[in-house]
């Protein structure tokens, strides 16, 4: 099938390759022109395992192009998938949609056949009915239809989740459109992936529905772990203990700092403010929103504690800044809370990522970035594990920080408490008494 992907990033560049690689013919178009040259060049923009291999077999396979001519692209295709982002609107809490309305009304104006017109960017409810009524002042009803297919991949494991997603949720209001995207999906049901057919509405609800409930999963076990903080309880053993229990689930019970990234944090908020819309109080949702606001706050007054409020002039090192590992992602990263309160109170801070520096802390006073672990934490007061990438799971403190007292506080747990009594090395971690 002929596809067009519609923005570039995250979603848009991982779900083209892989449609790609299945034997599509798909063309990636953003309107951000150095984006596109950088990937016509077989660079890629975004740090997700796996992916340049698979974006230089497939241009070399002729499936795969990058343009930045939107009219051109979508006429030459069948399905065109919108991936722009829909970020939380200035001020206010639901989803800016002005990138989906914009490419909505270009879209109105290049439709010169059928063509099957989805969303795969995280909408609120009754985006698709407003796409479609944007569509209809220049088009026939007959010559498009707008279903939701939501994205699910997370970034850091993206082709894998795409590859072998634990359901795909199409929501279409005709029949004709659902047939094709499944037709369009078909290797991945053969692989074994769940086919669901819902309502439009329904499937732009599924998505927020999902990020929401996952969001609270990480801020109950969140709450839990300050409580086992003052009961000496080990959080670990709570999140096995329930985790376990098939109703509940193992996964997303790992305490930690506040929850990031590109999708949980906007999608809370949205999901919340569409509710209030339609005169309906999401109360669970909302105190999650407010409790996952608090825990960077209450981990900043941790470290104060650590350091007996002697903040000015202490060496800070972090590992790792990203929400989550194996991505670059910086969006909402507590990260981006923690460090500059710490700066303000003169910490001299510096930090090392696997991915790079960070622009985002480029322009904060006294904080630098450093190229391996080693420069990062030599002559640290305290080293902040803040990110759970593998390459921090191993490491050799007494020797990457030489002839002193060392404090580590680990937010992840990477570490076991036991592996650190008997040696100069004071470790505090999340939940653990
Ligand atoms: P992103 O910001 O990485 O990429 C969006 C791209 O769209 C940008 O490159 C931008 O230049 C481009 N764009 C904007 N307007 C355009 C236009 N008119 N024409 C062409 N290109 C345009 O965003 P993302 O992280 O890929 O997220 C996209 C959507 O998918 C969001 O709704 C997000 O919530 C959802 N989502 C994201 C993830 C994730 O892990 N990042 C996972 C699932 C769903």
């Amino acid at each position: 099938m002929k596809l067009c992907m519609i923005g570039t990033g995250y979603v848009g560049l991982v779900s083209g390759v892989c449609f790609s690689d299945l034997g599509n013919h798909v063309i990636c178009v953003d309107k951000n022109l150095n984006k596109i040259k950088k990937l016509q060049n077989g660079k890629i923009p975004i740090y997700e395992p796996g992916l340049s291999e698979l974006v230089k077999k497939n241009i070399e396979n002729k499936k795969l192009n990058f343009s930045n001519d939107l009219k051109n692209s979508v006429k030459k295709s069948d399905i065109i998938f919108i991936c722009v982002g829909t970020p939380t609107k200035k001020g206010g809490g639901s989803a800016d949609l002005s990138q989906i309305y914009g490419v909505a009304k270009e879209l109105s104006k290049s439709i010169n056949r059928y063509k099957i017109i989805v969303t795969k960017s995280t909408v609120p409810v009754t985006t698709g009915d407003e796409i479609e009524k944007i569509l209809l002042k220049f088009n026939s009803k007959n010559k498009f239809s707008v279903i939701s297919n939501p994205e699910f991949l997370r970034e850091g494991e993206a082709i894998r989740d795409f590859t072998y997603p634990d359901r795909i949720i199409v929501g279409s209001n005709d029949k004709k459109s659902n047939k094709i995207l499944k037709s369009l999906y078909s290797p991945l049901i053969t692989k074994g992936a769940k086919y669901i057919n819902t309502s439009r509405r329904a499937a732009e609800l599924i998505k927020y529905a999902s990020n929401a409930f996952l969001a609270t999963k990480i801020t109950f076990i969140n709450e839990l772990a300050n409580l086992c903080e003052k009961t000496n309880i080990n959080i670990d053993d709570i999140s096995i203990g329930i985790g376990l229990d098939q109703r509940i689930g193992s996964r997303f019970l790992r305490a930690g700092p506040a929850y990031g990234g590109s999708c949980f944090p906007k999608d809370t908020k949205a999901i919340t403010s569409t509710a209030d819309k339609f005169s309906t109080n999401l109360s669970v949702i909302k105190s999650v929103i407010k409790s996952n606001e608090n825990r960077s706050k209450l981990l900043l007054n941790r470290i104060y504690k650590i350091l007996n409020n002697k903040v000015k002039n202490k060496k800070i090192s972090f590992l790792g800044v990203t929400f989550k590992a194996n991505t670059d992602d910086m969006r909402d990263s507590s990260s981006l809370t923690m460090i500059p309160a710490l700066s303000k109170k003169g910490a001299i801070i510096r930090y090392y990522d696997p991915t790079g520096n960070k622009e985002e802390l480029n322009k904060i006073k006294n904080v630098s970035y450093s190229n391996s672990e080693s420069k990062c934490l030599d002559k640290a007061d305290l080293v902040i594990i803040h990110t759970e990438w593998n390459n921090f799971k191993s490491l050799d403190f007494s020797k990457l920080i030489k002839n002193k007292k060392i404090t580590i506080f680990d937010m992840r747990n990477l570490y076991s408490p036991q592996k650190f009594i008997n040696k100069n090395i004071k470790y505090f971690s999340i939940g653990r008494g």
